[in-house]
């Protein structure tokens, strides 16, 4: 199959219900129509085979996973997705291998009705770029620049499973099923980073462990904060696998639950219980914005404070 047959066969797909595509694939660029009242909001992640994912990851999770860390960042902005370019570099044109992972891949983009619009394609390491394109009301973005000393501080979900599942005892346990989901299957938290506008003063998604990307808030914000490692949200499939010790640290630390991580005012608590509800999410408060700097994690002692990966 030469690329033009591969794009055709694989990546061109009528998306009746996507908005805006005013020239999709098959031209030299795509276009969209943007709305005079919203803004653009553009997200884009490479993920390497063996750094990101390991190697032996099915095709279809590749191309769920890919596609939903994008759409992790665009819920950590309030933003709504709508169109998504995908460039991937692949060792050889195998069939089967393009034909699982698109299916993965369009099994997330339509849920949300969205529009692969263009793309590249060529010979390489296998590696997977996707970027996504949303909307948000103009000025009502979330960004990490926000938070204000008394906000508190929330996390979205269950921390740490994805991580534990690249663990010896994670990959081998009774439960290995579930984690291994956790990593491979991410969910956006598309609905509730968009109902958290107007509510969250600061936003981001967890992609390298919560100490390290509160950390990021903490410094686009010019705060600090005192997070309590006793209240973080750990699934009941890891306090069952993991000492509690253990489980503390991976959800402190592992990154790859894209759930999101907001502060709010407290004047917000009953908007954000009743979002909780709507959403059908768990929310949890696991600290409070102070003024100066730095993050401090009562419970946890000083040399063992932690951040998250770090590639470089
Ligand atoms: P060019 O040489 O102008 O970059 P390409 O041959 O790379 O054009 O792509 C032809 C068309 O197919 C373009 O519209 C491009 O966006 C689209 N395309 C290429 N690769 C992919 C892909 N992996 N998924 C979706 N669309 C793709
Ligand atoms: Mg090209």
């Amino acid at each position: 199959m030469n690329e033009y047959e591969i794009i055709e066969k694989f990546f061109k797909r009528q998306t009746p219900d996507a908005v805006g595509v005013i020239l999709g694939i098959g031209d030299d660029a795509a276009i969209v129509r943007v709305p005079a009242d919203r803004e653009l909001v553009l997200a884009i992640d490479t993920l390497v085979a063996g750094v990101h994912f390991p190697r032996e990851t099915a095709p279809e999770d590749i191309g769920w996973k890919a596609l939903a860390v994008n759409l992790g960042d665009l819920a950590a902005m309030g933003a709504e997705p709508h169109w998504v370019t995908l460039s991937l570099s692949l060792p050889e044109a195998d069939e089967d291998w393009l034909s699982r992972f698109a299916q993965g891949f369009f099994q997330l983009a339509g849920r949300y009705g969205l529009a692969l619009i263009g793309g590249d394609l060529c010979r390489g390491p296998l590696a997977v770029t996707v970027q996504a394109h949303g909307l948000v009301p103009a000025g009502q973005a979330i960004t990490r620049a926000g938070a204000r000393p008394g906000d508190r501080i929330y996390v979205s979900g269950t921390l740490g499973d994805a991580g534990y599942s690249l663990t010896e005892a994670g990959c081998h346990g009774p439960y290995r099923r579930y984690f291994r989901g956790r990593l491979d299957r991410p969910e956006p938290r598309l609905k509730l980073g968009q109902a958290l506008r107007g509510i969250a003063t600061s936003a981001i998604d967890i992609s390298d462990g919560l100490a390290g990307d509160l950390a990021h808030i903490l410094n686009a914000s010019h705060v600090g904060a005192e997070l309590d490692a006793t209240r973080l949200p750990l699934s009941r499939e890891l306090q069952m696998a993991t000492e509690y010790e253990e489980g503390r640290r991976l959800a402190l630390t592992a990154g790859d639950d894209y759930e999101l991580c907001f502060t709010a005012a407290p004047a917000s608590d009953a908007a954000i219980e009743q979002l909780a509800a709507e959403n059908r999410v768990r929310l949890t408060v696991v600290g409070t914005i102070q003024s100066g700097s730095g993050l401090k994690c009562l419970e946890i002692s000083r040399d063992e404070q932690y951040t998250g990966y770090r590639h470089f």
